[in-house]
């Protein structure tokens, strides 16, 4: 009977011992895992919850000399939140910063920031409804020892996950780090783009951000562009002297391409800023608190906004306009008699 008691006491504190373990199996740096099981606590929110999603910057930033791609798999494991499912998502900043998980649950709009530095944790619970962060002291206030910029991305990319965005937007967000009017502006050219301008075979885009600003990251994205392969080129033009007459923002210069043909078809493309309303009126200067409720509005919208794409000068290319519109230091607009001016000279900086 004493062998027997024995046994059983052994088996309890066997049981005991697995139950206390991670049900990811994670023995090596799980460090963070109690911070993220106390956020599912906060939220009220068990494994698997399907109004439970994950934002991180892990991938991205470095603790100390690490990498932190580790972490995606324990965040993974202890909250059931996956790429596929799209409520895994992350946010792309400098790899000096903090390591940060947010949890958050999308009903309530309730959200849990934890900040991790590889040892030490700190969580702050963050209430992200309108009425909360329409209070400009929100930015300054809400996550001690974050600035309110950082504030800003996180609810901005958290809100494009409320507004069920689809996920190649927030691939979009993720590049760019945050969701502002420009990065919404930019998805909307590129996919105006993809459907009134479809690539045939052996054809290839070729686009001319000019100005150069946030919607690019979502042009990059959405399109399959970069500067590396020479698709996506930059240039920092002030276009304030090109004639324009209707609300259209111009967002850049699209060319069409076929190697094999020499030739291609060019757009000067933009967005009816008449047709989106709240954006003209939130500009890059405007209060954090405004930009982030401008950003909701529009972020509903977003499914029903492919009327807001625009052409504004359509043109043949030949090989030797091609050369000279990606040349650098050539403004395109006055290449393209849209603005005066010296075509070599007018590149400001
Ligand atoms: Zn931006």
């Amino acid at each position: 009977m004493k062998n027997g008691n024995r046994v059983c006491a052994y088996a309890m504190i066997c049981l005991i011992v697995l139950l206390a373990l991670p049900d990811s199996g994670f023995s090596q740096d799980a460090g963070i895992a109690p911070f993220v099981r106390d956020a599912m606590k906060v939220l009220a929110l068990e494994r698997d919850a399907k109004d439970l999603g994950v934002l991180t910057n892990a991938r991205h930033v470095r603790l100390g000399d690490k990498t932190t791609e580790q972490y995606v798999d324990i965040l993974q494991a202890l909250t059931g939140c996956t790429i596929g499912k799209g409520n895994l998502l992350f946010f792309n900043e400098r790899p000096k910063n903090s390591l940060l998980v947010i949890l958050a649950h999308r009903r309530t709009m309730q959200s849990v920031v934890i900040r991790y530095d590889g040892n030490q944790g700190k969580s702050t619970v963050l209430s992200l409804k309108d009425e909360d962060v329409e209070d400009p002291a929100f930015f300054l206030n809400a996550m001690p020892g974050a600035s309110g910029k950082q504030t800003f991305h996180i609810v901005s990319l958290l809100s494009a996950w409320f507004a069920e965005a689809p996920y190649e937007f927030l691939q979009c967000a993720e590049l760019h780090g945050h969701v502002c009017p420009g990065v919404i502006l930019g998805y909307l050219t590129a996919k105006g783009i993809a459907a009134q301008y479809a690539l045939l075979p052996g054809e290839q885009y070729i686009f001319i951000a000019s100005p150069n600003e946030c919607k690019d990251d979502a042009i990059q994205v959405i399109l399959g562009l970069t500067p590396g392969k020479r698709n996506l080129i930059v240039k920092p033009v002030d276009i304030k002297k090109i004639k324009n007459t209707s609300e259209t923002m111009i967002t850049g210069v699209l060319i069409k391409w076929s190697e094999s043909k020499g030739k291609g078809h060019g757009v000067v493309v933009g967005v009816d800023l008449g047709a989106i309303g709240a954006v003209s009126e939130i500009g890059q200067d405007k209060p954090r608190n405004l930009k982030v409720l401008a950003v909701r509005r529009l972020l509903e919208r977003v499914a029903d906004l492919s009327d807001v794409f625009s052409v504004v000068k359509e043109f043949p290319v030949t090989r030797e306009l091609k050369e000279q519109l990606v040349n650098a230091g050539t403004n395109p607009y006055v290449l393209l008699g849209m603005m005066p001016g010296a075509a070599n000279a007018s590149v400001t900086h």
